[in-house]
């Protein structure tokens, strides 16, 4: 299947303001997307599909594509890995097992459900400001749950999934 090219794009900034996020992008970045990806590299990242081994840095990936649904969550299927993603690194510590559990569960045929108008206070740019490494992995884990709550009518049905994938990965374990 072609990949929809919308999906590349970096939202608009309207001034400096993101407008899925409402981050004020620093002059030095064209888009969000530019301040994210500046701060992916240090963390160790450099392939945004493959955040596997490193929960600080899924939780941040997770985190951003939240706050910028419309294109990083365009698919049901990729709405459901990024917010389950962040269910996992909120509420069960990043756990490997569990996003690895997570991966083999995801497939296509989930409902897509809307994203609220509000998504958080803080954005991506609060991890930007971060003085060292202590407190950006501090601020990531802020962020994220700041978003994490802004999702709150959706916890039930994302909790649902989690534990749907939990079974699967259990009865697989059993053959
Ligand atoms: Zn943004």
């Amino acid at each position: 299947m072609p990949r929809d090219l919308r999906t590349l794009m970096p939202p608009p900034l309207q001034g400096r303001i993101c407008t899925e996020c409402g981050a004020e992008v620093p002059p030095c970045f064209s888009s969000c997307d530019e301040l994210f990806m500046s701060l992916l590299t240090p963390l160790g990242m450099t392939n945004v599909d493959l955040p596997e081994g490193n929960p600080l840095v899924r939780l941040f990936v997770d985190a951003f594509a939240m706050q910028h649904p419309a294109r990083s969550c365009r698919s049901s299927k990729s709405y459901a890995a990024h917010i389950t993603g962040l269910c996992c690194g909120i509420e069960h510590g990043g756990s490997q097992a569990m996003y690895s559990a997570l991966q083999r569960w995801l497939h296509v045929g989930l409902p897509r459900p809307t994203e609220p108008a509000f998504r958080g206070e803080l954005t991506v740019r609060y991890v930007y400001d971060a003085g060292d490494g202590e407190e950006q992995a501090r601020r990531i884990h802020e962020w994220a749950e700041d978003v994490w709550r802004a999702y709150a009518a959706r916890h039930e049905l994302v909790r649902g999934w989690v534990q749907q994938a939990l079974s699967a990965s259990a009865q697989r374990g059993k053959r």
